[in-house]
């Protein structure tokens, strides 16, 4: 049985949530940013994503692939998740954990930038992208941005529900009130992250939707968006299952949540301005 009860969290939830952009994309018709959320816990700084990051800037012919003539990311040193903990006045260092919605170019670029990290992840993620990647996954996924051999820590989220997601896992080794749950279609193992910033709860849902028309069932979603986004699917048909489950969750307007993506600058903005 579904429960719309947030999960109990014990302890002190994560104190402050911080709202990067880590890697601005111009590709046709519509402009994107990557959405990442830097997450203060009692114990350390916590990544949801990690956007493009300095290797990648570096080289990215041979990191990011192809795909970058396509989505055109600015690469901007600036931008990347390393320079931006350090202008807030952390160390790089205090980034212990990164937790990945998905293991695309766009969102695993900055791992190398914090070697040390803890990389959370499902573990059918892992196995679409580092283990057992059939041959499309091959081709979607950069090997070279993983060369670093990042500590993967592979979870299953089979546990407790979460307003009306069935698979959800609270990552409390990290911190309480940091929830991961499964939310496959843009790829094998797509997550969503749901985080509690205190006086409410941040769902990031990365790629399971690009553009807030999706859910709100108004705004015009961008045709080349929309081609983009059936076109890198994994499994189109829970693609478009996942934008039902989460344009019923917005309707909801549940006032404790907000709910954002990786890739949509309206919805970063909105963030900002609310936090
Ligand atoms: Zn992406």
């Amino acid at each position: 049985m579904l429960t719309d009860a947030p999960l109990d969290t014990k302890d002190t939830p994560p104190v402050k949530v911080h709202h990067l952009n880590c890697g601005t994309m111009r590709p046709p018709g519509a402009p994107l940013v990557c959405h990442v959320l830097l997450i203060e816990t009692p114990g350390s700084l916590v990544l949801v994503d990690s956007g493009y990051g300095l290797d990648d800037i570096a080289d990215p012919k041979r990191r990011v692939g192809p795909a970058r003539h396509f989505v055109r990311p600015v690469f901007d040193a600036e931008e990347t998740a390393a320079r931006q903990v350090e202008k807030l006045g952390f160390r790089r260092e205090d980034v212990r954990h990164i937790v990945l919605t998905h293991f695309d170019a766009d969102h695993i670029g900055g791992l190398s930038d914090f070697p040390w990290a803890e990389v959370h992840l499902t573990a059918d993620e892992a196995l679409g992208a580092v283990h057992a990647p059939s041959w499309r996954e091959r081709i979607r996924y950069q090997s070279p941005q993983w060369e670093h051999r990042p500590k993967l820590v592979e979870h299953r989220p089979d546990g407790d529900q979460w307003r009306g997601f069935a698979a959800a896992r609270e990552l409390d080794a990290i911190a309480p009130g940091i929830v991961l749950l499964a939310l496959p279609g843009h790829t094998r193992g797509h997550a969503a992250v749901a985080v509690d910033a205190g006086h409410r709860w941040l769902l990031h849902a990365g790629d399971s939707f690009y553009h807030h028309g999706t859910l709100d069932g108004h705004s015009r979603v961008p045709g080349s968006l929309r081609g983009m986004e059936a076109l890198i699917a994994y499994d189109g048909k829970k693609v478009r299952a996942n934008h039902d489950l989460l344009a019923d969750l917005y309707r909801r307007s549940d006032p404790d949540l907000l709910i954002v993506n990786a890739h949509d600058p309206a919805l970063l903005e909105k963030a900002r301005a609310t936090a």
